[in-house]
Formats: structure tokens, C-alpha cells, sequence
């Protein structure tokens, strides 16, 4: 696929940027036929002298080939040692960019990529190890075990590669970030690509990276350049109707879906599917192979909207989404960065929709000094403006059909019996109605699903303060409820959840709330920023044997501000977060 013709801004050609004509075999195997912009810029810096990168480059972009070029190219195969490592947030990442890496040296015969990742048996990836492999692409808690195993070599690497920095960071895995720098060389060159760029990245650029070459391709921490930013404000009771309307509103919507909890996620899923919609959930519930059998699925379009988490949909590789949905926002802006950087990609246009309350309006003008672009609010269609949608969309498939007029000869005796008593008018009427009267039935009196921005009145005076409107007045300093499926007759204390609360970094700043221990499970409330942390610390970490599965508690109302909480200060010695 040539992106030239989409975009139109591509100069060069990749046989002007000094790659070796084994790469451009593969490339010109993949058709891959003019260089992206980040590969324009970085492959000719890291091919003309050793360099430290910081880039600033959403998925979707062809950063993968940027740096993959130049580490097959300046790897050495008929030398066995480990040259490159490259870090991936996630088990799907990892294995994607090593199947890239890989089709870009399909003609290197010697040149060993391996991804090693968790979740999948250690002593088999030792085994691979043992034979040799010049770049290893690995997720880091991984990397790390297998480093102590003394399973991999660091000391001849060349290139140490960040790929999702901020996703790393973001999971917990600072720790294994450092451990795994400080015994690779002094004299080596570190790569850094990042779609957005939090404190903590341009912390360990600093630290880690001597004169780093910056290079930003688009807007610092913007969204995607190709992606529309959509909002719909609805009341909380009409959030799944006004989802159904989005969806039925764009008849060919290839779309994820993302929701805050696997409860929801479950809830939307299973009740799209059973509105008749093409849909399926995918969250962390589910074992490793049901989750490759819902991507693959997913990816081949028997899947039409894919309900999921934001953990669970990392790493899943789609490049013509036509839409990302927020049914929920998530509490982090930089989430909502890499929800909506699934879509717009490869050169494509995307749209990225919000569904909204009121209350939840706010988060909309964080975000949109995150991405620097600005929402367009969009109102719920109609009953009708939806039929008129569908019947166009079912017209135009009439139209585009292509007639099998051979096939349909012998069977044309039996169909003119059976429809010849049809004039024109009632034939059109009969087919069109076969796919189309679900939709008038459906909608027929449909209710206006628009909300407007004003908070519905309480009946409260207007200066009397709302105890529920507080903390969307300083939204930073609220606490989260999580919910734990472990209590007390797994014998959990308060402490114990603490404790594990202190295995994530710098825990002394992170505020406890209320925390309450029921028979089988138990809630706790802990500053909100911490949202991804304390969830990739709890997630299928083990309590007392029992394996733990962490969700955002519904809220009951508003959430709570701190003010003179307890601050987590246990000291614990545990297992980090778990590679996904
Ligand atoms: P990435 O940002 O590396 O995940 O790449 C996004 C998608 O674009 C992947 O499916 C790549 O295979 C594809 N891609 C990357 N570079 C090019 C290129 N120069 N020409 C065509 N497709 C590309």
C-alpha cells in the first residue's frame, strides 16, 4: 500500500535513504513504497552516525520501521550476541513488532529477532535465547527475569530501544526500566518513542540519554492529526441508547468501544449482542486465548465493534478503525490520547467520540489542552435522521453489488414465478423493507436523547454549595473506589492492601481513603490519579493464593475529596505489576 496517495506529503523514496538493498527487498515485499514522515527523519539520522532519540510519535505513524530499519541494518549477523533491545509495554506489542522487524529482514537469512514477553513460558524463551538472537524485543518485567536468569547477555548491546515509553511508564514498570539500562553499556545509543510525553519520559530522556536528537512528528502530546474529536451529551440513564444511535447512525462503523471496568465492558458487550449487533468484549477477564481469538476476530472484520478496556485493547493492531468510542471517559487524559490514536492511522481519517454527562464535561477541556484541538459537540440523530442513514447506506449496497448474471440464469424461471405479481414500485418497497423495518420499527416515536449543559436543578437554592459538584471543581483531587473480589475469608487486613498499595513508586504521595473489608471482597478508595497504577499493581496479583481481579467501583454519586486522609507509608516487599 503506497500512504503517497493518501496524505500526499511523502518526498522521498526509501532507496534515497541509504538502506541496504536486503531491507528495501523486504520493504518493496510489503509494499511498502514511500517513507512515512518519522521514518524520512529518523532513518537517515541513525543510519549517518550513532544517535540518542527522543521522538514524539503516535502508533500509526510507521515508527516501527523507523527504528527497525536501522537496527537490522547496523546489526551484525554473523556475530550471535545480543545488539538491540527493544521494550514494549505489552505482550501483543512485543510480538507485533518482532513479526515487523522481521518482514523487514525476511532477506537477512542469519539476522535472529525474538520477542519474549510474559504470560508465556519462561524456560522455552531461555531455550530460544540460548541460540542466539540479535535484537530482542521484550516486554520489561520479562526482560528483567530473564536478565537475572542471566538468560540474556547485556553487554555488548548497541541500541536499547523504548517503544510506548509512556504506556511503560504508565503500567509501573519504571523499576525494570532502570534495572535493565543500568547493566547495559555506557557506550551505547537509547531510543525513545513516546506518544505523548508526561514529566516522567522527559525524566528518564534526561537521565538515561546523553544530547538527545528531539524530533516531533506532529503537535507535543496532540492526538492523532487525522482524528475528528466528536462529543455527545446525554443524561447518564440514556448513555447505552445514545451509543446505539452513534453506532446505527454510521451503517459501516468498524469501531472499539472503550468502557472503564470489565464490568462494563461485559454489560455493553452483552448488550449489543443482544440488540443484534456484531459485537464482543475484550477485557482482562479473559484467558490469553480467548483474548487472541476476539482480536483475530476483530482484526479479520468478523467483529464488527469491539467492546474493551483500555489495558486490553494495547497492542491491538488495527489500522482502519473508522471509529474509537469513549462510552466512558478515562480518568487520565493521556488515555484518551491513546484511544484515539487507534483511529486516523496509517495515513486514514478517523473520528474519536465522546459520550458525556454534564458532570462529566469538564474532563473534555482537560483533554482538549492535552491533544490541542477542540471537541465539536454532535447531537444524538434522530429516529428518523438514523432510517434516512440506513436506507442511503442500503440503496448504495443495491447499487454497488456486483450482478452474477451467469449464476442467476438458471434460477430466474423460479424467481420471476415467485415475484413476477410485483410492480417496480412494490418490488423496491419489498427488498428495501426486508433490512429497513428494524429500524423504523426500532425508532418509531424514538424520545431526543440530548442533554443540555446546565446540571439538572436539585430543587437546591443557587447558593447553597452542591456537595456533589465539588470535586469537578478540582477534579485532580478526588479519590477512585476500587473493588477487589478478595475479603476477610481470604484473610485480607486493611495493612495487607496498603502493603500493596506500597509496591507502587514514591507510594508515600498516593491518599488512602475509606477502606472497607467485606466476607468475600472489599473496596477502597485511593487518589484518583493513581487510577492505572493501582490497577496494574492489584490485577491478577495474588492475595493469599487467590488471584485478584481489581475493577472501578460504580459510583454512587460523586466522588469524594481527600482532606487529611491517610497516606500509605507500609513498607513491602512484593511483586511488581505483571506484563499484560
Ligand atoms: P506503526 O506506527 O509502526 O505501528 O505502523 C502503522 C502501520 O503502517 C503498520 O501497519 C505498518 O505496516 C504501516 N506502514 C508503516 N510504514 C509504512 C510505509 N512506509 N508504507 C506503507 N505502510 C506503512
Amino acid at each position: 500500500m503506497s500512504l503517497t496517495n493518501q496524505v500526499g506529503i511523502y518526498m522521498k523514496n526509501f532507496n534515497e535513504l541509504g538502506i541496504n538493498s536486503d531491507i528495501l527487498k523486504g520493504l518493496a515485499s510489503l509494499n511498502f513504497e514511500t517513507p512515512t514522515p518519522v521514518q524520512e527523519k529518523v532513518i537517515p539520522l541513525m543510519l549517518e552516525k550513532p544517535v540518542d532519540l527522543v521522538s514524539l510519535a503516535q502508533t500509526g505513524t510507521g515508527k516501527t520501521a523507523a527504528f527497525g530499519i536501522p537496527l537490522i541494518q547496523q546489526s551484525n549477523p554473523d556475530k550471535k550476541h545480543t545488539q538491540c533491545l527493544v521494550l514494549c509495554p505489552t505482550r501483543e506489542l512485543c510480538v507485533q513488532v518482532a513479526r515487523d522487524l522481521e518482514s523487514f529482514a525476511r532477506f537477512i537469512s542469519k539476522l535472529k529477532i525474538l520477542a519474549v514477553y510474559g504470560g508465556a513460558r519462561i524456560d522455552q524463551q531461555v531455550n530460544s535465547l540460548r541460540k542466539g538472537a540479535q535484537i530482542i524485543v521484550a516486554t520489561p518485567g520479562r526482560l528483567k527475569d530473564l536478565i537475572s536468569r542471566k538468560a540474556v547477555d547485556q553487554s555488548k548491546v548497541n541500541y536499547v530501544v523504548f517503544d510506548e515509553a509512556d504506556e511503560m511508564l504508565q503500567m509501573g514498570f519504571q523499576d525494570e526500566l532502570t534495572a535493565i539500562l543500568a547493566n547495559t553499556p555506557k557506550k551505547k545509543n537509547t531510543l525513545l518513542f513516546s506518544a505523548t510525553m508526561p514529566k516522567e519520559v522527559a525524566l528518564i530522556s534526561r537521565k538515561y540519554m546523553s544530547n538527545p536528537v528531539e524530533l516531533t512528528i506532529g503537535t507535543k502530546n496532540a492526538g492523532a492529526e487525522n482524528v475528528r474529536h466528536e462529543f455527545y451529551l446525554v443524561h447518564q440513564r440514556n448513555r447505552y441508547a445514545a451509543l446505539k444511535r452513534i453506532v446505527d447512525n454510521s451503517p459501516d462503523n468498524y469501531s472499539i468501544i472503550f468502557c472503564r471496568t470489565r464490568r462494563e465492558t461485559n454489560d455493553v458487550a452483552h448488550k449489543l449482542i443482544q440488540d443484534g449487533y456484531n459485537a464482543d468484549a475484550l477485557h482482562g477477564d479473559l484467558s490469553q486465548a480467548q483474548r487472541d481469538q476476539v482480536m483475530g476476530k476483530f482484526r479479520c472484520k468478523n467483529i464488527q465493534i469491539l467492546v474493551a478496556t483500555d489495558v486490553a485493547a494495547r497492542g491491538l493492531d488495527v489500522n482502519d478503525l473508522s471509529h474509537v468510542i469513549n462510552y466512558n471517559l478515562p480518568d487520565e487524559p493521556a488515555a484518551y490520547t491513546h484511544r484515539s490514536g487507534r483511529t486516523g492511522r496509517a495515513g486514514r481519517k478517523g473520528t474519536s467520540i465522546v459520550i458525556v454527562t454534564s458532570k462529566e464535561q469538564y474532563k473534555l477541556r482537560l483533554i482538549e489542552k492535552k491533544i490541542q484541538k477542540q471537541f465539536i459537540q454532535c447531537k444524538v440523530p434522530t429516529g428518523m435522521e438514523i432510517c434516512r442513514k440506513q436506507l442511503v447506506s442500503q440503496i448504495d449496497r443495491v447499487n454497488n453489488v456486483t450482478v452474477n448474471n451467469e449464476q442467476i440464469a438458471p434460477l430466474f424461471e423460479e424467481i420471476e414465478d415467485k415475484l413476477g405479481h410485483l410492480n417496480r414500485e412494490e418490488l423496491i418497497k419489498q427488498f428495501i423493507s426486508l433490512e429497513f423495518n428494524r429500524f423504523l420499527e426500532y425508532y418509531k416515536n424514538a424520545p431526543d436523547l440530548n442533554a443540555t449543559s446546565q446540571p439538572q436543578s436539585t430543587g437546591r437554592r443557587n447558593d447553597q454549595p452542591r456537595r456533589d459538584s465539588r470535586p469537578e471543581l478540582h477534579p485532580k483531587n478526588t479519590f477512585t473506589t476500587f473493588s477487589i473480589n478478595v475479603g476477610r475469608r481470604q484473610g485480607i487486613m486493611p495493612q495487607g492492601l496498603i502493603g500493596k498499595i506500597n509496591e507502587i513508586q514514591d507510594m508515600g504521595r498516593i491518599k488512602i481513603g475509606r477502606i472497607e473489608i467485606l466476607r468475600n471482597s472489599a473496596t477502597l478508595e485511593v487518589d484518583s490519579r493513581y487510577t492505572a497504577q493501582i490497577l496494574g499493581v492489584f490485577q491478577r496479583s495474588e492475595i493469599n493464593g487467590k488471584t485478584v481481579n481489581i475493577e472501578v467501583a460504580k459510583s454512587k454519586g460523586a466522588k469524594k475529596t481527600y482532606k487529611g486522609k491517610r497516606k500509605g507509608n507500609f513498607h513491602h516487599k512484593g511483586r511488581k505489576p505483571q506484563v499484560a
